[in-house]
């Protein structure tokens, strides 16, 4: 089995990549969509306040107007009393001073009566056609003084003017021209305080807490601006950084713009000028409170945007883990099946392509299980197969182990089992230091035998001869072996030779008893046997060809002695050995 892959994928992984690219799309959308909205909004917001300001400012001047009116209303009513007109036309006719005095002890009454009901009104002053005062109801004015107010010129019936004293209280002075007879007789003035204008300023119009209205005064022939209503406005600025209207509003009548006020905040001010009367009116309020709401409307979008950021990228993670999460369990299947594991499955479907892959994943690795376990099978057959053919060929092998080791005719061991029995049988009774006897044989007059009875007839001899042998040793660990064409040997391990002899004479014995008939033997009728006997306890300096040898040389002395003899090595033709 190889190591684990490695599953972690190095750099962005799809998850990563699908969330960053999704929160893209929605951080993108959100500020563009909500820097739009924001533009489009503040646009109208905007519009909105700018209409608004221009109403209220629109009611401001209608109500200056008013105030105006009203103030003409009531010169000309003074002005146009013919008691009045008729006593400062008698003026220039009085023939005393006396008269002179009760003329303008009348004017004195008649201006004084004409004060009392009305409100606001500091001074009633009567001018002749040169300014001189004639009469007044303060003694602010002496008699014979010059009036300082500029008087209306030859074409206007009436004429407004502002000044200020030195405490900054400002009076408004609305002349009226008196005629009599189509002729000027002289001048109406009123001197009032600015009270009446409260009711340009007391009105909110509820915009925001920084509105502010103020009447502006423009002095003739210097052109110095002044604010003069609300009079405690009028102390504390710098006059030349009140917004000048008259700048403002060049040719027009009115405007609205945003400047810098004499605070230096930034206000949206709709500037009008009433310029016959070189008055100015600025209504204004302060830019941030004008249009707070776009600043709060900015903090919600941004609150809006971090909300929907969120939420979004939330949606953005679940999604993309709906879509990785099937593609994680695909790998990790997939490198386990690959690490041999093959009981790997994708439990998880989605209902898309993904879904369909993993199905697939699933049929492939049975298929893979399958596949498997059609090799193992023709793998076990086989070595099934190969297993009995072993057995065959081993069983063969020893089959054959064993036809090397017998003799084919006799079916008693060969002789090359004969000699390697020897040997081992040599060393152990070698290492036991016991006697190890052997009997050598020969058939006599085989030759005989088989030119007589043929070779088949020979051949059944040998067996026979042999199933004799087998019959006279029995001992477990005796062999009787073929040694040759018609010679035989018996080993009898821990055998003394007396033992031994006992076993030629026993096979000796059976021959005779077994009685195969030899008709051409000269020395029986019979079938005989020629033996040599040996016994010994093997010793180190003699090998087993030596006792062979020794042994043969004991069955060669039956031979000579006549044949169907038994003869040992230690008698004296095999002391030899
Ligand atoms: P002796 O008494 O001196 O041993 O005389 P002999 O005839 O037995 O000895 P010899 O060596 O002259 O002859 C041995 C014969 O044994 C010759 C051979 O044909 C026969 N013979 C050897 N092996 C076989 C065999 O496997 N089958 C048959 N039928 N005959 C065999
Ligand atoms: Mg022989
Ligand atoms: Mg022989």
């Amino acid at each position: 089995m190889s190591a684990p892959m490695n599953l972690t994928p190095s750099g962005f992984g799809i998850r990563q990549k699908i969330t960053i690219i999704l929160l893209g799309i929605i951080m993108i959308s959100l500020v563009f969509t909500g820097s739009l909205y924001h533009y489009k909004s503040q646009e109208s917001i905007e519009k909105v306040v700018v209409n608004h300001l221009r109403t209220v400012a629109n009611n401001k001047k209608m109500l200056v107007y008013q105030v105006l009116r009203k103030y003409h209303d009531r010169v000309s009513l003074i002005g146009s009393r013919t008691q009045l007109r008729r006593s400062i036309q008698a003026l220039d006719s009085a023939n005393s001073p006396e008269a002179h005095e009760r003329l303008i002890a009348r004017i004195d009454t008649i201006i004084t009566d004409a004060q009392a009901p009305m409100k606001n009104i500091r001074d009633i002053v009567i001018v002749d056609p040169q300014g001189h005062v004639i009469s007044s109801t303060s003694s602010q004015y002496a008699r014979h003084s010059m009036m300082e107010t500029s008087l209306p010129t030859e074409k206007k019936a009436y004429h407004i003017a502002f000044s200020q004293d030195d405490n900054g209280q400002t009076s408004l002075f609305i002349t009226q021209r008196m005629m009599l007879d189509r002729a000027l007789i002289g001048y109406v003035v009123l001197e009032m305080n600015l009270n009446d204008f409260a009711v340009i300023t007391d009105t909110q119009y509820g915009l925001g807490s920084t509105e502010e209205t103020t009447l502006v005064y423009k002095t003739p022939f210097t052109g110095e601006i002044s604010p003069i209503y609300p009079e405690s406005l009028t102390l504390g600025y710098d006059r030349n950084t009140w917004v000048n209207p008259f700048v403002l509003v060049r040719d027009k009548d009115d405007d609205i713009g945003t400047y810098l006020d004499h605070r230096g905040r930034e206000v949206l001010a709709v500037a009008y000028t009433f310029k016959d009367l070189n008055l100015g009116l600025v209504y204004k309020i302060d830019y941030a409170d004008a249009l707070g709401i776009i600043g709060e409307q900015k903090q919600f979008l941004a609150v809006a945007s971090l909300v929907t950021a969120l939420l979004g990228g939330i949606a953005v993670l679940l999604l993309s883990r709906t879509i990785t999460k099937p593609i994680i369990d695909l790998t990790y299947v997939a490198a386990m099946i690959a690490n041999g594991d093959l009981t790997q499955r994708i439990r998880y479907f989605t209902k898309d392509e993904l879904g369909m892959l993993a199905k697939a994943f699933n049929q492939m690795a049975d298929k893979l299980i399958d596949a498997n376990r059609v090799l193992e099978q023709r793998v076990s057959e086989k070595t099934l197969e190969l297993f009995q053919a072993n057995e065959t060929l081993a069983k063969l092998n020893r089959d054959l182990e064993l036809l090397s080791l017998k003799d084919a005719l006799t079916n008693i061991a060969n002789r090359r089992a004969f000699d390697h029995r020897l040997d081992t049988e040599w060393k152990r009774c070698h290492r036991d230091q016991t006697p190890l006897a052997l009997i050598m044989m020969d058939i006599d007059y085989f030759k005989r035998f088989n030119d007589t009875l043929g070779h088949g007839a020979g051949d059944a001899c040998l067996k026979q001869v042999a199933a004799v042998l087998e019959r006279s040793a029995q001992r477990g660990s005796d062999l009787v072996a073929r040694y040759g064409g018609e010679e035989f040997a018996v080993l009898l391990p821990n055998t003394a030779l007396e033992e031994a002899c006992a076993v030629a004479e026993k096979i000796r014995t059976a021959m005779t008893l077994e009685h195969i008939d030899h008709p051409d033997s000269p020395i029986a009728s019979h079938v005989t046997l020629s033996i040599g006997v040996g016994a010994m306890v093997p010793e180190s300096n003699r090998l087993p060809p030596d006792y062979l040898q020794a042994v043969d040389a004991a069955l060669y002395l039956s031979k000579d002695k006549g044949r169907n003899a038994i003869s040992t090595i230690l008698e004296p033709r095999s002391s030899a050995l």
